[in-house]
């Protein structure tokens, strides 16, 4: 079943969203990026006839109720944005009567799952290393069964929509869609679009595809980086985990973010891209700043030639061409991870070249896909947003996904 051919008319449906929105200290919310991109999802049903069960996680509260993070502070925006009086089920877990309550039209928001840890599925106040630990595991997973039964009491039909969280094997992302049967489980509208979004650029590759992969760290992303370089034609490494693949080469770092245990991974990345025949791109010089500042003073120096003392926040003017013309023609391009600092709007630059050469790729043909949390913030510090193909909603799921990970929440429902 699909959310396009389903009739909700006279069902009710339970459906999982991501709206682990941003809040100020007054409880407003400060990015509604969330709650909008699960509106085709729940209008539709809405406009169907069906009634709706809403039901989200939002920030880390560990299997304990915190006000922090109830969700009774988004069911005004929530309400403002369907046009429906949103009610709201104060306890997640005994919602049954509010839901059997639910006329067709109406809207019920559960509060935070994670004020449960069944939702998470996670033993709670024992170590790993405790002899008890396994048995702790059990019975948890025997409750969150239980757990999940109960929320898929309250309806006739299961929809998930929320991307961010489809890696994770939770009570609402996955265990739920077990009390249901093919018929009455699906994907949003959301969902759906993630999924194809992964698919244009694992399955259905247009060449020639350029990858960016950028951010901190060698070491979070190099099983995304091994796994792109058996389908891209041009891999640029970006920001700081570039100054480990400096260092590994030889070069002088200065006080350069640098993982030293990582640097064999890095000469096994250069290698391996050899003998794949991958056009991989390293920066040739770099920004290099005296403090870890937006004031900091800064010269451009070449890779591999940072000064004691000082450290390379951005790349430098050279490696943005170097960049641009990597990603000049592609047909297919994959952007997770900045190339500097971007959060001063000093060491925008290198991240700005990429953003601006996916755009200029995006408007000649290309299908560009944006993901993980940092490349989004920046393409929207940037205000280009409506300049490339598609924005991931999901940061850990995204990379799974295209690590070729089948994500848990995906399966549950396609098998
Ligand atoms: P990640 O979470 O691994 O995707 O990394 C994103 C973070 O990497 C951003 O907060 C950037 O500020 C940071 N970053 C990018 N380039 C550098 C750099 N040259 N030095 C330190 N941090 C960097």
């Amino acid at each position: 079943m699909t959310i396009d051919t389903c009739n909700f008319k006279g069902l009710k449906a339970i459906v999982r969203v991501d709206f682990n929105v941003p809040l100020d200290e007054n409880g407003h919310v400060t990015d509604d990026t969330r709650i909008r991109g699960a509106l085709p999802t729940l209008k539709k049903i809405l406009a169907d006839g069906g009634a709706l069960i809403i039901m989200s996680h939002m920030g880390k509260p560990k299997g304990k109720v915190n006000a922090k993070f109830s969700l009774s502070q988004i069911v005004e925006p929530v309400s403002a944005h369907l046009g429906v009086a949103v009610k709201f089920a104060p306890d997640c877990a005994k919602a049954a009567e509010a839901a059997a309550a639910l006329q067709p039209g109406e809207v019920l928001l559960l509060e935070n799952l994670r004020f449960y840890p069944e939702e998470e599925g996670k033993p709670v106040g024992i170590e790993k290393t405790d002899p008890a630990y396994e048995e702790a595991k059990k019975a948890m997973k025997a409750s969150q069964k239980e757990f999940a039964k109960t929320l898929a009491s309250y309806a006739d039909v299961y929809v998930n929509d929320a991307f961010g969280t489809a890696h994770r094997k939770h009570a609402s992302t996955a265990v739920i869609a077990d009390y249901f049967d093919a018929d009455h489980k699906m994907l949003g509208y959301l969902m759906e679009k993630e999924v194809q979004a992964v698919d244009n650029v694992l399955s259905n590759i247009k060449r020639p595809f350029t990858a960016i992969m950028g951010g901190s760290k060698v070491s979070t992303k190099i099983g995304i980086i091994e796994n792109l370089m058996d389908k891209v034609d041009n891999l640029i490494l970006c920001g700081g985990m570039t100054y480990t693949f400096a260092k590994a080469q030889g070069g002088h770092v200065g006080l350069s973010i640098c993982e030293d245990d990582k640097l064999d991974l890095a000469l096994d990345i250069i290698k391996k891209a050899k003998e794949k025949g991958v056009n991989l791109v390293l920066g040739v010089d770099c920004v290099a700043a005296d403090s870890f500042s937006n004031d900091a003073n800064t010269q451009v120096v070449p890779a591999g030639e940072i000064p004691e003392g000082w450290e390379g926040l951005d790349a430098g003017p050279k490696t943005r061409e170097l960049f641009a013309k990597a990603i000049e023609g592609a047909k297919t391009i994959l952007w997770n991870g900045p190339a500097g600092v971007f959060e001063f709007d000093n060491f925008t630059g290198g991240s700005r070249a990429i953003a601006e050469a996916i755009a200029k790729a995006t408007a000649d043909g290309a299908f560009s896909l944006i993901g993980g949390g940092d490349s989004v913030a920046c393409i929207n510090k940037f205000g280009m947003a409506d300049k490339v193909s598609y924005i991931s909603t999901g940061g850990g799921a995204l990379l799974e996904a295209i690590e070729g990970k089948v994500l848990p929440g995906i399966a549950a429902i396609k098998g």
